[in-house]
């Protein structure tokens, strides 16, 4: 699967949808792509219609909503990108971690086994609905986690978003019930698109 560049215009991302039984299943993954994600991706175009924002692309709309306390929108708009960027961490065919990316953890977590540690009890201890990242500073900088609630993202916080994993219910529920924690260590172990997440970090 060729990795696709990160949101230029506000269209609809159409999944690959890969599931990996089961770990993820199709149906969570059609759900949650063609129902919640698609009408995040509705509500938002009808909000900017007509406005400044109506050819803008999905970074500076969440931007500008964001500093413009257009909560509304914001929300709408941030849960599009977030959920682009979580639909690509995942990959039908997980490779093994890169050694660029390896040893970017090590260095800021001390070590592979750390870093899971952390990005797993972020996860599980998120209260109510949220996401939770590997971000950097900066291209090729230090790595951190970081838990945003609800449609919060680290793109309004000056970060660089490597990594995310969705951990509102309806990404998990029909797979896992109410066992976040076995999605989290699932989704460490088994899902996650490295490529991609080194592809962001040296952007
Ligand atoms: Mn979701």
């Amino acid at each position: 699967m060729s990795l696709i560049p990160l949101i230029v215009q506000l269209q609809p991302f159409t999944l690959f949808v890969f599931p990996q039984e089961p770990y993820i299943s199709e149906r969570t993954l059609k759900f949650h792509h063609d129902k919640h994600y698609t009408k995040y991706v509705a509500n938002t175009q009808s909000m900017i219609k007509g406005t400044d924002l109506e050819n803008q692309d999905l970074v500076n709309i969440v931007k500008q909503s964001y500093s413009q306390k257009n909560l509304n929108l914001f929300n709408n708009a941030a849960q599009c990108y977030n959920h682009e960027f979580y639909f690509k961490c995942m990959s039908p065919n997980p490779k093994k971690i890169s050694k660029t990316m390896e040893t970017a953890i090590e260095k800021s977590f001390g070590s592979y086994d750390e870093f899971k540690k952390q990005f797993s009890a972020a996860s599980t201890s998120l209260f109510g609905s949220g996401w939770v990242w590997l971000v950097s500073d900066k291209k090729g900088g230090k790595l951190e986690i970081m838990k945003t609630a609800n449609a919060d993202t680290p793109l309004t916080m000056n970060k660089k978003c490597l990594l995310t994993i969705d951990v509102w219910e309806h990404a998990y529920y029909l797979d896992y019930q109410n066992m976040r924690q076995t999605y989290v260590d699932n989704f460490i172990d088994k899902l996650i698109n490295w490529d991609f997440v080194e592809e962001n970090y040296k952007q």
